[in-house]
Protein backbone atom coordinates (compact mmCIF):
# COMPACT_ATOMS: atom_id res chain seq x y z
CA UNK A 1 0.00 0.00 0.00
CA UNK A 2 1.28 3.18 -1.07
CA UNK A 3 1.29 6.03 1.68
CA UNK A 4 -1.14 8.54 0.17
CA UNK A 5 -3.60 5.46 0.34
CA UNK A 6 -3.49 5.06 4.42
CA UNK A 7 -6.95 5.92 6.08
CA UNK A 8 -4.26 7.89 8.44
CA UNK A 9 -1.02 8.38 9.39
CA UNK A 10 -1.67 6.78 12.59
CA UNK A 11 -4.53 5.14 14.40
CA UNK A 12 -4.21 4.38 18.33
CA UNK A 13 -5.79 2.09 19.84
CA UNK A 14 -7.05 2.71 23.44
CA UNK A 15 -7.80 6.54 25.08
CA UNK A 16 -6.24 6.21 27.82
CA UNK A 17 -3.13 8.57 29.45
CA UNK A 18 -0.91 6.39 26.94
CA UNK A 19 -2.99 6.90 23.68
CA UNK A 20 -4.28 9.98 24.66
CA UNK A 21 -0.45 11.63 24.67
CA UNK A 22 0.45 9.92 21.79
CA UNK A 23 -2.63 10.75 19.83
CA UNK A 24 -2.48 14.52 20.65
CA UNK A 25 1.12 15.04 20.35
CA UNK A 26 0.97 13.33 16.61
CA UNK A 27 -1.93 15.50 15.51
CA UNK A 28 -0.17 18.76 16.83
CA UNK A 29 2.66 18.06 14.39
CA UNK A 30 0.55 17.50 11.66
CA UNK A 31 0.06 13.80 11.66
CA UNK A 32 -3.68 13.07 10.39
CA UNK A 33 -4.31 10.60 13.62
CA UNK A 34 -7.38 8.20 14.75
CA UNK A 35 -7.88 6.95 18.50
CA UNK A 36 -10.21 4.10 18.63
CA UNK A 37 -11.93 3.29 22.29
CA UNK A 38 -13.92 0.62 23.09
CA UNK A 39 -15.17 2.09 26.96
CA UNK A 40 -15.08 5.83 28.29
CA UNK A 41 -12.66 8.12 27.08
CA UNK A 42 -9.33 8.74 29.30
CA UNK A 43 -9.42 5.12 30.09
CA UNK A 44 -7.94 3.59 33.83
CA UNK A 45 -6.47 7.00 35.26
CA UNK A 46 -9.45 9.42 34.72
CA UNK A 47 -12.33 6.94 35.06
CA UNK A 48 -11.37 4.36 37.23
CA UNK A 49 -7.98 5.52 39.01
CA UNK A 50 -5.54 8.14 39.42
CA UNK A 51 -8.29 10.78 39.45
CA UNK A 52 -11.13 9.34 41.42
CA UNK A 53 -8.93 7.35 43.96
CA UNK A 54 -7.44 10.94 44.56
CA UNK A 55 -10.07 12.88 45.34
CA UNK A 56 -11.61 10.26 47.84
CA UNK A 57 -7.97 10.70 49.29
CA UNK A 58 -8.15 14.51 49.60
CA UNK A 59 -11.26 14.42 50.87
CA UNK A 60 -10.82 11.14 53.54
CA UNK A 61 -7.72 13.06 54.14
CA UNK A 62 -9.03 16.22 55.57
CA UNK A 63 -11.37 13.83 58.18
CA UNK A 64 -8.63 12.36 58.84
CA UNK A 65 -6.53 15.41 59.92
CA UNK A 66 -9.89 16.90 61.80
CA UNK A 67 -10.55 13.98 63.37
CA UNK A 68 -7.01 13.74 64.83
CA UNK A 69 -7.60 16.12 68.04
CA UNK A 70 -3.95 15.19 69.13
CA UNK A 71 -2.48 16.52 66.81
CA UNK A 72 -5.08 19.72 66.42
CA UNK A 73 -4.90 20.25 70.33
CA UNK A 74 -0.76 20.42 69.88
CA UNK A 75 -1.63 23.47 68.33
CA UNK A 76 -3.87 24.82 70.41
CA UNK A 77 -6.70 23.89 68.72
CA UNK A 78 -10.13 22.13 69.97
CA UNK A 79 -12.33 21.06 67.39
CA UNK A 80 -15.66 18.98 68.10
CA UNK A 81 -16.84 15.55 66.05
CA UNK A 82 -16.21 15.14 62.27
CA UNK A 83 -19.06 14.78 60.39
CA UNK A 84 -18.93 13.38 56.36
CA UNK A 85 -21.40 12.23 53.86
CA UNK A 86 -19.96 9.65 52.07
CA UNK A 87 -22.78 10.21 49.12
CA UNK A 88 -20.92 13.85 48.94
CA UNK A 89 -17.44 12.72 48.77
CA UNK A 90 -18.19 9.74 46.21
CA UNK A 91 -19.87 12.60 44.23
CA UNK A 92 -16.95 14.65 44.22
CA UNK A 93 -14.64 11.94 42.73
CA UNK A 94 -17.81 11.24 40.26
CA UNK A 95 -18.05 14.98 39.37
CA UNK A 96 -13.79 15.82 39.07
CA UNK A 97 -13.79 12.50 36.52
CA UNK A 98 -16.36 13.87 34.46
CA UNK A 99 -15.20 17.27 34.08
CA UNK A 100 -11.44 15.57 32.93
CA UNK A 101 -12.89 13.14 31.04
CA UNK A 102 -14.79 15.94 28.57
CA UNK A 103 -11.63 18.12 28.72
CA UNK A 104 -9.84 15.72 27.72
CA UNK A 105 -11.98 14.91 24.68
CA UNK A 106 -12.30 18.15 23.61
CA UNK A 107 -8.64 18.77 23.55
CA UNK A 108 -8.02 15.68 21.58
CA UNK A 109 -11.23 16.68 19.56
CA UNK A 110 -9.17 20.24 18.92
CA UNK A 111 -5.74 18.61 18.14
CA UNK A 112 -7.71 17.28 15.50
CA UNK A 113 -7.92 13.93 15.98
CA UNK A 114 -10.88 11.51 14.71
CA UNK A 115 -11.95 9.44 17.75
CA UNK A 116 -13.31 6.04 16.99
CA UNK A 117 -15.76 4.50 19.26
CA UNK A 118 -15.51 0.65 19.33
CA UNK A 119 -13.22 -2.12 19.62
CA UNK A 120 -10.03 -2.52 17.79
CA UNK A 121 -7.91 -5.31 16.66
CA UNK A 122 -5.15 -5.95 14.36
CA UNK A 123 -5.70 -7.43 10.59
CA UNK A 124 -1.91 -6.87 9.50
CA UNK A 125 0.57 -4.80 10.62
CA UNK A 126 -0.90 -1.67 9.18
CA UNK A 127 -5.05 -2.67 9.23
CA UNK A 128 -7.22 -2.10 11.94
CA UNK A 129 -10.12 -3.82 12.40
CA UNK A 130 -12.73 -2.08 14.33
CA UNK A 131 -15.84 -3.56 15.87
CA UNK A 132 -18.15 -0.15 15.93
CA UNK A 133 -20.64 -0.37 19.12
CA UNK A 134 -23.75 -1.35 16.71
CA UNK A 135 -22.08 -4.37 15.98
CA UNK A 136 -20.68 -3.06 11.98
CA UNK A 137 -17.32 -4.09 11.50
CA UNK A 138 -14.58 -2.42 9.56
CA UNK A 139 -11.24 -1.82 8.25
CA UNK A 140 -8.95 1.33 8.27
CA UNK A 141 -5.19 1.19 7.29
CA UNK A 142 -2.62 3.62 8.82
CA UNK A 143 1.24 3.89 8.31
CA UNK A 144 1.72 3.45 12.09
CA UNK A 145 -0.13 1.86 14.75
CA UNK A 146 0.45 2.66 18.67
CA UNK A 147 -1.07 -0.11 20.50
CA UNK A 148 -2.37 1.49 24.14
CA UNK A 149 -4.65 -1.45 25.64
CA UNK A 150 -3.60 -0.65 29.19
CA UNK A 151 -4.46 -2.85 31.64
CA UNK A 152 -7.61 -4.48 34.26
CA UNK A 153 -7.44 -5.70 37.45
CA UNK A 154 -5.84 -9.12 38.58
CA UNK A 155 -8.28 -11.07 40.29
CA UNK A 156 -6.24 -14.35 41.80
CA UNK A 157 -7.99 -17.79 40.73
CA UNK A 158 -10.41 -18.67 43.90
CA UNK A 159 -11.73 -15.17 44.48
CA UNK A 160 -15.27 -14.51 43.12
CA UNK A 161 -16.01 -10.98 42.86
CA UNK A 162 -19.78 -9.68 42.78
CA UNK A 163 -18.95 -5.90 42.53
CA UNK A 164 -20.88 -5.29 45.89
CA UNK A 165 -19.69 -6.71 48.88
CA UNK A 166 -16.12 -8.22 47.08
CA UNK A 167 -15.13 -6.14 44.19
CA UNK A 168 -11.37 -4.35 43.18
CA UNK A 169 -10.44 -0.91 42.00
CA UNK A 170 -12.95 -0.96 39.93
CA UNK A 171 -16.04 -0.74 41.70
CA UNK A 172 -13.78 0.72 44.99
CA UNK A 173 -13.51 4.24 43.69
CA UNK A 174 -17.42 4.96 43.63
CA UNK A 175 -17.59 4.88 47.43
CA UNK A 176 -21.16 2.66 47.26
CA UNK A 177 -21.04 2.20 50.42
CA UNK A 178 -18.86 1.73 53.95
CA UNK A 179 -18.27 -1.59 55.24
CA UNK A 180 -18.13 -1.83 59.23
CA UNK A 181 -15.06 -4.20 58.46
CA UNK A 182 -13.16 -4.49 55.10
CA UNK A 183 -10.33 -7.27 54.30
CA UNK A 184 -7.73 -5.75 51.50
CA UNK A 185 -6.17 -8.54 49.49
CA UNK A 186 -2.61 -6.57 48.42
CA UNK A 187 -0.43 -3.80 50.28
CA UNK A 188 1.04 -2.55 46.90
CA UNK A 189 0.33 1.02 46.44
CA UNK A 190 -3.50 0.90 45.65
CA UNK A 191 -3.91 -1.68 48.82
CA UNK A 192 -2.07 1.23 50.99
CA UNK A 193 -4.25 4.07 49.31
CA UNK A 194 -7.90 2.34 49.94
CA UNK A 195 -6.20 1.04 53.43
CA UNK A 196 -6.14 5.31 53.60
CA UNK A 197 -9.40 6.41 52.53
CA UNK A 198 -11.35 3.65 54.65
CA UNK A 199 -9.11 4.06 57.67
CA UNK A 200 -9.99 8.00 57.46
CA UNK A 201 -13.73 7.11 56.96
CA UNK A 202 -13.85 4.83 60.31
CA UNK A 203 -14.03 1.39 58.65
CA UNK A 204 -11.84 -1.63 60.61
CA UNK A 205 -9.56 -2.98 57.79
CA UNK A 206 -7.62 -6.32 57.30
CA UNK A 207 -4.65 -6.59 55.17
CA UNK A 208 -3.80 -9.80 53.75
CA UNK A 209 -0.31 -10.12 51.99
CA UNK A 210 0.79 -12.85 50.60
CA UNK A 211 4.70 -12.41 50.68
CA UNK A 212 6.43 -12.42 54.15
CA UNK A 213 6.10 -8.73 55.25
CA UNK A 214 3.61 -6.19 54.01
CA UNK A 215 4.33 -3.42 51.55
CA UNK A 216 7.35 -6.16 49.61
CA UNK A 217 7.46 -3.39 47.21
CA UNK A 218 8.85 -0.59 49.12
CA UNK A 219 12.24 0.18 50.34
CA UNK A 220 13.04 -1.90 53.51
CA UNK A 221 14.29 1.24 55.80
CA UNK A 222 10.79 3.42 54.07
CA UNK A 223 8.44 0.32 55.02
CA UNK A 224 9.40 0.45 58.35
CA UNK A 225 8.83 3.82 58.87
CA UNK A 226 5.75 4.41 57.36
CA UNK A 227 4.40 0.59 58.50
CA UNK A 228 4.37 1.96 61.81
CA UNK A 229 2.00 5.22 60.83
CA UNK A 230 0.41 3.70 58.19
CA UNK A 231 -0.76 0.53 58.91
CA UNK A 232 0.54 0.04 63.07
CA UNK A 233 -1.00 3.28 63.84
CA UNK A 234 -4.53 2.65 62.33
CA UNK A 235 -7.19 0.34 62.67
CA UNK A 236 -5.34 -2.00 60.46
CA UNK A 237 -4.89 -5.74 60.97
CA UNK A 238 -1.63 -6.87 58.93
CA UNK A 239 -1.17 -10.80 58.31
CA UNK A 240 1.67 -11.20 55.75
CA UNK A 241 2.84 -14.66 54.74
CA UNK A 242 -0.79 -15.73 54.00
CA UNK A 243 -2.86 -16.47 50.96
CA UNK A 244 -6.25 -16.01 50.07
CA UNK A 245 -7.00 -19.13 49.16
CA UNK A 246 -10.92 -18.34 48.50
CA UNK A 247 -13.31 -15.59 48.95
CA UNK A 248 -17.05 -15.87 48.56
CA UNK A 249 -19.05 -12.80 48.06
CA UNK A 250 -22.30 -12.74 50.25
CA UNK A 251 -23.42 -11.21 53.69
CA UNK A 252 -20.61 -12.02 55.32
CA UNK A 253 -18.15 -12.64 52.77
CA UNK A 254 -16.26 -15.97 53.50
CA UNK A 255 -12.58 -15.97 53.51
CA UNK A 256 -9.98 -18.64 53.42
CA UNK A 257 -6.39 -18.08 54.68
CA UNK A 258 -3.53 -20.42 53.68
CA UNK A 259 -0.36 -20.54 54.94
CA UNK A 260 1.96 -18.77 52.19
CA UNK A 261 4.61 -21.16 52.59
CA UNK A 262 2.94 -24.80 53.41
CA UNK A 263 -0.22 -24.25 51.98
CA UNK A 264 -2.23 -25.40 54.83
CA UNK A 265 -5.28 -23.56 56.13
CA UNK A 266 -4.30 -21.20 58.66
CA UNK A 267 -7.77 -18.94 59.36
CA UNK A 268 -10.92 -18.00 58.39
CA UNK A 269 -12.57 -14.48 58.32
CA UNK A 270 -15.80 -13.52 58.12
CA UNK A 271 -16.03 -10.01 56.94
CA UNK A 272 -18.35 -7.19 55.26
CA UNK A 273 -16.30 -6.66 52.29
CA UNK A 274 -13.36 -7.53 50.26
CA UNK A 275 -11.32 -4.93 48.03
CA UNK A 276 -8.61 -7.13 45.89
CA UNK A 277 -5.68 -5.38 45.11
CA UNK A 278 -3.79 -8.20 44.30
CA UNK A 279 -2.21 -6.54 40.74
CA UNK A 280 -3.09 -5.97 37.23
CA UNK A 281 -3.30 -7.92 34.14
CA UNK A 282 -2.66 -6.27 30.56
CA UNK A 283 -5.86 -6.10 27.71
CA UNK A 284 -4.38 -7.57 24.63
CA UNK A 285 -6.16 -10.56 24.57
CA UNK A 286 -8.13 -9.41 21.54
CA UNK A 287 -5.71 -7.61 19.67
CA UNK A 288 -4.69 -10.37 17.37
CA UNK A 289 -1.37 -10.09 18.05
CA UNK A 290 -0.59 -13.88 18.06
CA UNK A 291 -2.18 -13.90 14.32
CA UNK A 292 0.71 -11.49 13.50
CA UNK A 293 3.61 -13.33 14.78
CA UNK A 294 4.02 -10.86 18.02
CA UNK A 295 4.91 -13.45 20.90
CA UNK A 296 3.66 -11.80 24.08
CA UNK A 297 5.22 -12.33 28.22
CA UNK A 298 1.80 -13.37 29.92
CA UNK A 299 -0.20 -10.51 27.90
CA UNK A 300 2.61 -8.08 28.19
CA UNK A 301 3.92 -6.57 24.89
CA UNK A 302 7.29 -6.81 24.38
CA UNK A 303 8.78 -3.23 23.09
CA UNK A 304 12.04 -2.05 23.12
CA UNK A 305 13.33 1.91 24.19
CA UNK A 306 11.85 3.44 21.22
CA UNK A 307 8.24 1.52 22.01
CA UNK A 308 8.06 -0.37 18.56
CA UNK A 309 6.76 -3.62 19.02
CA UNK A 310 9.76 -6.46 19.31
CA UNK A 311 8.80 -9.85 17.07
CA UNK A 312 11.18 -12.70 16.81
CA UNK A 313 13.92 -10.89 18.56
CA UNK A 314 13.38 -7.52 16.35
CA UNK A 315 11.76 -4.21 16.79
CA UNK A 316 9.07 -3.56 14.17
CA UNK A 317 8.71 -0.81 11.67
CA UNK A 318 5.28 0.88 11.62
CA UNK A 319 3.88 -1.21 15.20
CA UNK A 320 4.23 0.86 18.83
CA UNK A 321 2.98 -0.03 21.83
CA UNK A 322 2.80 2.01 25.12
CA UNK A 323 1.83 2.15 28.56
CA UNK A 324 0.35 -0.34 31.36
CA UNK A 325 -0.12 -3.12 28.01
CA UNK A 326 4.06 -3.13 27.84
CA UNK A 327 4.15 -3.69 31.81
CA UNK A 328 6.84 -1.21 32.59
CA UNK A 329 6.57 0.89 35.71
CA UNK A 330 2.81 0.81 35.11
CA UNK A 331 1.82 4.56 35.58
CA UNK A 332 -0.19 7.21 34.30
CA UNK A 333 3.20 9.33 33.58
CA UNK A 334 4.87 6.26 32.59
CA UNK A 335 2.31 5.63 29.51
CA UNK A 336 2.57 9.51 28.70
CA UNK A 337 5.98 9.71 28.33
CA UNK A 338 5.90 6.68 26.19
CA UNK A 339 3.35 7.65 23.90
CA UNK A 340 5.46 10.98 23.61
CA UNK A 341 8.97 8.47 22.89
CA UNK A 342 6.92 6.46 19.88
CA UNK A 343 5.63 9.09 17.88
CA UNK A 344 9.07 11.32 18.24
CA UNK A 345 10.37 8.47 16.50
CA UNK A 346 7.45 8.06 14.11
CA UNK A 347 8.49 11.96 13.14
CA UNK A 348 11.94 10.94 12.34
CA UNK A 349 13.07 12.33 15.28
CA UNK A 350 15.29 9.02 17.46
CA UNK A 351 14.32 8.90 21.00
CA UNK A 352 14.85 6.37 23.78
CA UNK A 353 12.71 6.13 26.83
CA UNK A 354 14.36 6.73 30.66
CA UNK A 355 12.96 4.73 32.82
CA UNK A 356 15.32 5.38 35.78
CA UNK A 357 13.94 8.79 35.84
CA UNK A 358 10.58 8.03 36.11
CA UNK A 359 8.85 9.01 39.40
CA UNK A 360 6.24 6.70 41.46
CA UNK A 361 4.30 7.86 44.26
CA UNK A 362 1.60 6.25 46.78
CA UNK A 363 -0.62 9.21 47.87
CA UNK A 364 -1.12 7.90 51.81
CA UNK A 365 -0.86 10.21 54.29
CA UNK A 366 1.76 11.02 54.61
CA UNK A 367 2.92 9.96 51.12
CA UNK A 368 5.58 7.95 50.09
CA UNK A 369 7.53 8.20 46.40
CA UNK A 370 10.99 6.99 45.11
CA UNK A 371 12.81 7.12 41.27
CA UNK A 372 15.69 5.56 40.42
CA UNK A 373 17.03 2.40 41.65
CA UNK A 374 16.00 -0.03 44.80
CA UNK A 375 18.99 -0.44 47.05
CA UNK A 376 19.20 -4.00 46.01
CA UNK A 377 19.50 -3.08 42.55
CA UNK A 378 21.86 -0.34 42.61
CA UNK A 379 24.04 -2.89 45.08
CA UNK A 380 23.92 -5.42 42.11
CA UNK A 381 25.17 -2.87 39.43
CA UNK A 382 27.90 -1.13 41.99
CA UNK A 383 29.31 -5.11 42.33
CA UNK A 384 29.14 -5.08 38.04
CA UNK A 385 30.31 -1.96 37.42
CA UNK A 386 33.21 -1.88 40.55
CA UNK A 387 31.83 1.35 42.30
CA UNK A 388 31.38 2.43 45.42
CA UNK A 389 28.14 2.58 46.46
CA UNK A 390 26.74 5.59 48.80
CA UNK A 391 23.86 5.93 50.59
CA UNK A 392 22.47 8.73 52.82
CA UNK A 393 19.81 9.61 54.86
CA UNK A 394 17.82 12.54 55.59
CA UNK A 395 14.78 12.71 58.29
CA UNK A 396 12.60 15.05 58.28
CA UNK A 397 12.45 15.80 62.13
CA UNK A 398 15.53 17.75 61.51
CA UNK A 399 13.45 20.14 58.93
CA UNK A 400 11.63 23.47 60.28
CA UNK A 401 8.94 23.03 57.91
CA UNK A 402 8.12 19.33 58.80
CA UNK A 403 8.52 20.18 62.79
CA UNK A 404 6.25 24.00 61.91
CA UNK A 405 3.48 21.74 60.57
CA UNK A 406 3.86 18.93 63.37
CA UNK A 407 4.70 16.23 61.02
CA UNK A 408 8.41 15.41 61.50
CA UNK A 409 7.70 11.46 60.45
CA UNK A 410 9.73 10.75 57.21
CA UNK A 411 12.72 9.96 55.78
CA UNK A 412 14.84 10.37 51.87
CA UNK A 413 16.88 8.23 51.44
CA UNK A 414 19.67 9.14 48.69
CA UNK A 415 21.59 6.29 46.83
CA UNK A 416 24.84 7.42 44.65
CA UNK A 417 27.79 6.45 43.17
CA UNK A 418 30.99 7.15 45.33
CA UNK A 419 33.26 7.30 42.17
CA UNK A 420 31.28 10.24 40.40
CA UNK A 421 28.43 11.08 42.35
CA UNK A 422 25.42 10.40 40.06
CA UNK A 423 22.51 9.98 41.47
CA UNK A 424 21.55 6.35 41.13
CA UNK A 425 18.03 6.75 43.33
CA UNK A 426 15.86 8.18 45.52
CA UNK A 427 13.23 6.80 48.23
CA UNK A 428 11.01 9.32 50.57
CA UNK A 429 8.03 8.69 53.07
CA UNK A 430 7.10 11.96 54.20
CA UNK A 431 4.29 15.15 53.79
CA UNK A 432 4.33 15.76 50.41
CA UNK A 433 6.86 13.42 49.61
CA UNK A 434 5.37 13.15 45.68
CA UNK A 435 6.12 16.55 45.41
CA UNK A 436 9.36 16.28 46.68
CA UNK A 437 10.83 13.17 44.45
CA UNK A 438 10.27 15.33 41.42
CA UNK A 439 13.90 17.64 42.03
CA UNK A 440 15.48 14.12 42.29
CA UNK A 441 13.88 12.84 39.31
CA UNK A 442 14.81 16.13 37.04
CA UNK A 443 18.18 15.67 38.34
CA UNK A 444 18.84 11.86 37.36
CA UNK A 445 17.05 12.74 34.62
CA UNK A 446 20.03 14.99 33.70
CA UNK A 447 22.13 12.27 35.30
CA UNK A 448 23.49 14.84 37.48
CA UNK A 449 26.11 13.99 40.14
CA UNK A 450 25.69 15.59 44.03
CA UNK A 451 28.07 18.06 43.91
CA UNK A 452 26.82 20.03 41.62
CA UNK A 453 23.45 19.60 43.05
CA UNK A 454 24.54 20.44 46.50
CA UNK A 455 24.79 23.92 45.66
CA UNK A 456 21.64 24.64 44.50
CA UNK A 457 19.93 27.30 46.88
CA UNK A 458 16.56 25.51 48.55
CA UNK A 459 13.83 27.70 49.75
CA UNK A 460 13.73 28.43 54.07
CA UNK A 461 12.11 26.76 55.27
CA UNK A 462 10.30 24.40 52.89
CA UNK A 463 10.06 20.54 52.96
CA UNK A 464 12.58 20.68 49.73
CA UNK A 465 15.76 21.18 52.16
CA UNK A 466 15.04 17.60 53.02
CA UNK A 467 16.50 16.97 49.26
CA UNK A 468 18.80 19.86 50.00
CA UNK A 469 20.48 17.97 52.87
CA UNK A 470 20.83 14.66 51.00
CA UNK A 471 22.52 15.95 48.84
CA UNK A 472 25.10 17.99 50.71
CA UNK A 473 25.72 15.19 53.07
CA UNK A 474 26.48 12.70 49.67
CA UNK A 475 28.72 15.51 48.30
CA UNK A 476 30.71 15.40 51.62
CA UNK A 477 30.91 11.55 51.71
CA UNK A 478 32.25 12.07 47.86
CA UNK A 479 34.79 15.03 49.29
CA UNK A 480 36.10 12.77 52.19
CA UNK A 481 36.30 9.35 50.02
CA UNK A 482 38.54 11.86 47.23
CA UNK A 483 40.88 12.90 49.49
CA UNK A 484 41.46 9.59 50.92
C1 LIG B 1 -6.90 2.68 41.67
C2 LIG B 1 -5.77 3.14 40.81
C3 LIG B 1 -5.06 4.27 41.16
C4 LIG B 1 -4.02 4.70 40.35
N1 LIG B 1 -3.34 5.82 40.71
C5 LIG B 1 -2.33 6.27 39.94
C6 LIG B 1 -1.63 7.45 40.28
O1 LIG B 1 -1.93 8.09 41.28
N2 LIG B 1 -0.64 7.87 39.46
C7 LIG B 1 -0.30 7.17 38.33
O2 LIG B 1 0.62 7.59 37.62
N3 LIG B 1 -0.94 6.04 37.98
C8 LIG B 1 -1.95 5.58 38.75
N4 LIG B 1 -2.63 4.45 38.38
C9 LIG B 1 -2.18 3.70 37.19
C10 LIG B 1 -2.72 4.35 35.91
O3 LIG B 1 -4.12 4.46 35.99
C11 LIG B 1 -2.32 3.53 34.70
O4 LIG B 1 -0.93 3.32 34.72
C12 LIG B 1 -2.68 4.25 33.42
O5 LIG B 1 -4.07 4.46 33.34
C13 LIG B 1 -2.21 3.46 32.19
O6 LIG B 1 -2.59 4.14 31.04
P1 LIG B 1 -2.74 3.39 29.65
O7 LIG B 1 -2.99 4.45 28.65
O8 LIG B 1 -1.61 2.47 29.45
O9 LIG B 1 -4.00 2.43 29.82
P2 LIG B 1 -5.49 2.66 30.32
O10 LIG B 1 -5.62 3.91 31.09
O11 LIG B 1 -5.89 1.40 30.96
O12 LIG B 1 -6.29 2.89 28.96
C14 LIG B 1 -6.43 1.91 28.00
C15 LIG B 1 -7.69 2.18 27.22
O13 LIG B 1 -7.73 1.29 26.11
C16 LIG B 1 -9.06 0.87 25.91
N5 LIG B 1 -9.03 -0.39 25.18
C17 LIG B 1 -8.51 -1.57 25.59
N6 LIG B 1 -8.60 -2.48 24.60
C18 LIG B 1 -9.19 -1.86 23.55
C19 LIG B 1 -9.53 -2.26 22.24
N7 LIG B 1 -9.28 -3.49 21.80
N8 LIG B 1 -10.14 -1.36 21.42
C20 LIG B 1 -10.40 -0.09 21.87
N9 LIG B 1 -10.09 0.34 23.09
C21 LIG B 1 -9.48 -0.53 23.92
C22 LIG B 1 -9.62 0.75 27.33
O14 LIG B 1 -11.03 0.82 27.32
C23 LIG B 1 -8.96 1.93 28.01
O15 LIG B 1 -9.79 3.07 27.94
C24 LIG B 1 -3.69 3.99 39.16
C25 LIG B 1 -4.42 2.85 38.80
C26 LIG B 1 -5.44 2.43 39.61
C27 LIG B 1 -6.22 1.21 39.21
Amino acid sequence: MSEANFDFDLIVIGAGYGGFDAAKHAAEHGLKVAIVEAREMGGTCVNRGCVPSKALLAASGKVRELADSQHLQAFGIHSGPVRFERKKIAEHAKQLVEGIRVNLTKTLERAGVEILRGEGRLEALQRVGLREPNGVDRLISAKNIILATGSDPFVPPGIETDGRTVFTSDEAINLEWLPRWIAIIGSGYIGLEFADIYTALGCEVTMIEALDKVMPTFDPDITKLASRKLIDGRDIDAKAGVLAKSVTPGCPVMIELTDSKNGELSEKLEVDAVLVATGRVPCSKSLNLEELGVETNRGFIPVDNTMRVIKNGSPLTNLWAVGDVTGKLMLAHTAAAQGIVAVENILGNAREIDYRSIPAATFTHPEISSVGLSESDAKELSQKDHFELGVVRSYFKANSKALAELESDGLMKLLFRKDNGEILGAHIYGLHAADLIQEVANALARRQGVIELASEVHTHPTLSEVVEVAYKQAAQQLKKASRN
